[in-house]
């Protein structure tokens, strides 16, 4: 088998209904996916399609547009047939243009019941639609926009709030027979967040997405989405993800799918097990860290690459990945798969570490 495959993970999944976005499968089983949003304006067809060209190329799976306009509507049309992944569109504030959004081809169309005042009387026709062409709808609450009614009974957007909006809207839904619901309850509280999700995959089936909501700039994002849904997906919590940053989106997918890897939901790309570094340290760790990730950036297979400091772990940690180097006194001792294969100049690691990943790659490529 493959050395660095994901180890089991952490907990079984939660069983879903399953939807099919556009060709994406979401819940019942399906891999958990990962999403993201353009920052183009929707009406610029070329920008927003070179956007997702971008994204796709880093492993989005499914891309969300917004629809604030009717100019972004009628760009619809072009941008779900020529995107290379299914297309959602987000809509907060108009039922028109989820007619527009269903009859344009989108995958899926995400309504925030908070922001759609007009809603429930056209719920029936949506259902109607969308159930025609196929299309599934997520319910997309946000703390920001919750629900005026609920905003009184609860006095702020509590988990129980959230959960409750999602639910009654999907009961409208389901008043139509419609079922191809997913739904998202965003915070941008980690811990509510995580208390929403858990108290909603209690009351219902339907494939969950997860984030959360305005997490901030890529640092503090980061660490927000890793912690909130670490939390949910070990506990089997979760079918799709966005993380949502202050940053380009291509640094979403980035961070969303290394929280996939992380907990063994997804098989790893390149793993570059590096130590801290610590007075025992003969080498500037960092350095080569960074150095050997920029070299191997792209390899289109797993590997594991130990890069250690010196030879208390470094030669444990070297040995248990498929490559690596721990260095001492200006050298580095090179292993492939447990053996040492040489020992080189410190100012060779680099170099040989990307050589032998390659010549890795390409045995692994012709397996
Ligand atoms: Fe320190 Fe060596 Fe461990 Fe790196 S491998 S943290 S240098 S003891």
């Amino acid at each position: 088998g493959i050395p660095s495959a994901a180890p089991p993970p952490l907990a079984q999944r939660r069983p879903t209904r399953q939807l099919n976005v556009g060709g994406v499968l979401v819940g019942g089983g399906a891999p958990v996916s990962v999403q993201s949003m353009t920052t183009t304006r929707t009406s610029d067809i070329n920008a927003t399609l070179q956007q997702i060209a971008e994204l796709t190329a880093s492993g989005c799976q499914i891309v969300r547009v917004a629809v604030p306009t009717n100019d972004d509507a009628d760009a619809l049309p072009a941008i779900a047939k020529k995107s290379q992944i299914p297309v959602i569109a987000d809509i907060h504030f108009q039922p028109k243009y989820v007619f527009a959004a269903i009859d344009a081809g989108c995958a899926a169309v995400r309504v925030n019941p908070g922001n759609i005042k007009k809603f429930d009387d056209k719920v029936g026709e949506i259902a109607k639609a969308a159930t025609e062409a196929g299309t599934p709808i997520r319910i997309g609450v946000n703390a920001g926009s919750l629900d005026k009614r609920l905003l009184e009974k609860y006095g702020k957007p509590t988990a129980e709030a959230l959960v409750e909006s999602a639910l009654w809207e999907c009961s409208l839904f389901e008043e139509h027979g419609f079922g191809d619901i997913k739904i998202s309850v965003k915070h941008n509280d980690p811990v509510v967040m995580v208390r929403a999700y858990r108290l909603l995959s209690q009351q219902c089936d339907y494939p969950l997405h997860l984030g959360v909501t305005e997490a901030g700039p890529a640092f503090q994002g980061t660490i927000k989405s890793a912690a909130a849904f670490g939390a949910l997906l070990s506990e089997g919590i979760g079918d799709t993800i966005r993380v949502s940053l202050s940053a380009p989106p291509v640094e979403e997918i980035k961070v969303g799918t290394q929280i996939l890897e992380s907990l063994g939901l997804r098989e790893r790309g390149l793993e570059i097990v590096s130590c801290p570094s610590c007075g025992r340290a003969q080498v500037d760790v960092y350095k080569l860290a960074e150095e050997v990730t920029a070299g191997l950036e792209g390899l289109p297979v797993p590997l594991r690459v130990a890069v250690m400091g010196c030879v208390v772990n470094g030669p444990g940690e070297a040995r248990e990945a498929d490559l690596g180097v721990a260095s001492g006194n200006g050298k580095g001792q090179i292993f492939v798969k447990g053996e040492v294969i040489r020992t080189v100049p410190e100012s060779q690691i680099v170099e040989t570490l990307i050589e032998e990943a390659v010549r890795i790659a390409d045995q692994m490529g012709a397996d």
